[in-house]
């Protein structure tokens, strides 16, 4: 790993350019979210200076001591909710954030659904789907997904703008990332939350349009 975070953002971001070209895919069309968690503002702030703007936390409370000054400084920031959400949070989290990445459960979807008519906000959503069907990962089963994602779009009027995944940490990514890209068509949505630090590049190859890279830029935790 080169020496510091805006070094390796730059190395990222050229990762990322070169598995797009090699998917036959234009980079613009791969976002970099930098997943900030348990780092602190004087180590996230040169990685806001070397020109990245979308950010992303795993919990509410963190994120609402860390990020209000620094969105005060940089009036462009975008701030991305990737952790698993509880509905009692759910009034901080669209008052915070710009997207939230994990909705996976009726009860979750409802409280968001009823915070954003009530605030007047309209964070980008993601559903998280359990690909690998493991019991103590968050995420709606894959065979419930379609479904849950017609409750969301008919029943709560919430738009859902595409599928998040957390491939298991013992399996092959690829696998997860082809059957969540295959959901997504079949539902018609065009995002794809999918690749980490480890596996970006196959998530991309995959046709993942976010990405969320943590220790790859801020080091490890
Ligand atoms: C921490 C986290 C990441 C980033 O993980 P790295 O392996 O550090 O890149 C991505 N997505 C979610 C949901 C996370 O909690």
């Amino acid at each position: 790993m080169t020496a510091n975070p805006a070094e390796r953002l730059q190395e990222i971001r050229t990762r990322i350019a070169t598995a797009a070209r090699e998917a036959g895919r234009d980079a613009s069309s791969v976002r970099l979210i930098a997943v900030s968690k348990t780092f602190e503002a004087p180590e996230i702030l040169p990685v806001i200076e070397a020109g990245q703007r979308l950010f992303g936390e795993n919990r509410v409370q963190e994120a609402k001591a860390k990020w209000p000054p620094l969105r005060e400084r940089f009036g462009d920031l975008e701030l991305h909710l990737v952790g698993s959400l509880q509905s009692n949070k759910a009034r901080e989290a669209v008052q915070l954030f710009d997207a939230i990445h994990a909705i996976d459960r009726p009860k979750v979807a409802v409280a968001v659904a009823g915070e954003m008519a009530k605030q007047g906000r309209r964070p980008k959503l993601f559903v998280q789907v359990n690909t690998g069907e493991e019991p103590q990962k968050a995420g709606v089963m894959p065979r419930e997904a379609a479904a849950f994602v017609r409750h969301c779009r008919d029943e709560l009027g919430l738009g859902i703008a595409g599928l998040m995944c957390i491939p298991p940490a013992d399996e092959e990514p690829a696998v997860h990332f082809a059957f969540l890209a295959k959901l997504a068509t079949e539902l018609g949505l065009k995002e794809l939350s999918m690749g980490m630090s480890a596996d970006f590049e196959t998530a991309i190859a995959f046709g993942a349009t976010c990405v969320r890279v943590g220790s790859a830029i801020f080091g490890s935790r």
